[in-house]
């Protein structure tokens, strides 16, 4: 049943170089004339634009005929109609962005498919596309216009999902759709992505107690003003922040959570320094002396949490403390409420702590 084309056929052709100039005049800013607030413009400025003529009457009228002659003209280009040039002068390169033509069929629902309705490029494929349209992107035009990205767009998703099910053997796609929603909402856990800071090459354990017993004597009794429980006048004596940075810094240089291990969520005004809190890891009936190596480096959300099911829970601090003086290892299972968690201590770190809550309590 062929269809005939009567009508006249359709060019790309350079236009006026309003459209462009407009575009791109703010990529220039830095450019302006030293004579007032002009421009240098004159014989030397390049505005380069391309277009059909009245291509947005036509595809706000879009017919099948019509969408054909803008097809062929399409397919038959040299594809540098895709992009549009500005300079303001010979002084400076040209920048360049899309074309009137580009922009234009990106953004209308023109193309027909098999059953004659009129789609966006982009939800276009070569399958999809009307019988009488040839499919060519020899030129780089069709892709110029966006034909065929979101099936692209699905293919790659697609692919993501095969290799991850692969990875993950048992996962449905559905299962995996979850988890991307979940993702796009910030909902999942937070994956430890970041490597735990590294040891130090073991020290000598036998001169680290020396020292330690010695500093730890010398380090200021805490003491607390007479009638008040809160304050303590000592806090300020220690330099715990520099201790705990220099130890829980990982390769990356990120500043990472003892107790969920990432990093600590963002810096300080001063954008060198990670925020995060330096908190006692047990009381007073614990530690009476004031002393770097008995405070832990956390991000604000865990203090919060060791602060409310530890500091506040004399069960689960005897039970911490219990599990700290008998473990082998430097990582101490934790509950926080209903979190089962852990501290993660650098090994000269716990080695410390653990040797001072070793000590006898001292009289008060
Ligand atoms: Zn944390």
């Amino acid at each position: 049943m062929g269809v005939t084309y009567k009508m006249e056929s359709l060019e790309i052709i350079q236009i006026g170089g309003s459209r462009v100039k407009e575009k791109l005049r703010s990529e220039f800013k830095n450019t302006r004339a030293r004579t007032g607030n002009g421009w240098v413009t004159g014989a030397t400025e390049t505005a380069i634009d391309y277009s059909i003529n009245n291509l947005r009457g036509y595809l706000n009228d879009i017919t099948i005929e019509i969408s054909w002659q803008i097809w062929q003209a399409l397919i038959n280009a040299d594809g540098k109609e895709a992009r549009a040039w500005y300079s303001p002068n010979r002084q400076y390169k040209p920048k360049d962005t899309e074309s009137e033509l580009i922009e234009y069929l990106k953004a209308y629902k023109w193309i027909p498919d098999k059953s004659g309705n009129f789609q966006f490029p982009r939800d276009m494929t070569e399958e999809t596309l009307h019988e009488n349209f040839v499919y060519d992107d020899s030129n780089g035009l069709l892709s110029a216009i966006g034909f065929g990205e979101k099936a692209q767009n699905n293919n790659i998703e697609q692919t993501i999902v095969e290799e991850w099910m692969l990875n993950n053997g048992g996962c449905t796609i559905d299962d995996y759709k979850i988890f991307l929603d979940l993702k796009g909402r910030g909902l999942l856990p937070r994956p430890e992505l970041s490597p735990f800071p590294k040891d130090p090459q073991l020290v000598n354990l036998e001169r680290r107690t020396e020292q330690l017993i010695k500093q730890y004597n010398l380090a200021p009794r805490k003491k607390y003003p007479k009638k008040s429980i809160s304050t303590r006048s000592t806090k300020g004596t220690i330099d715990k922040s520099t201790y705990l940075i220099n130890k829980y810094k990982n390769e990356r240089g990120q500043l990472i959570c003892q107790i969920c291990k990432c990093p600590m969520p963002f810096k300080k005004r001063n954008d060198v320094e990670y925020y995060f809190e330096a908190v006692e890891a047990f009381s007073r009936k614990y530690f009476s002396r004031e002393y770097e190596a008995q405070y832990l480096a956390l991000c604000p959300e865990c203090a919060a949490r060791y602060n409310e099911f530890v500091i506040k829970d004399e069960e689960n601090m005897a039970l911490f403390n219990k599990a700290i003086l008998t473990s082998q290892t430097p990582e101490i299972p934790l509950k926080l409420g209903d979190w089962s968690t852990s501290v993660r201590f650098i090994k000269t770190h716990f080695y410390d702590i653990k040797t001072i809550l070793g000590f006898p309590p001292e009289e008060n």
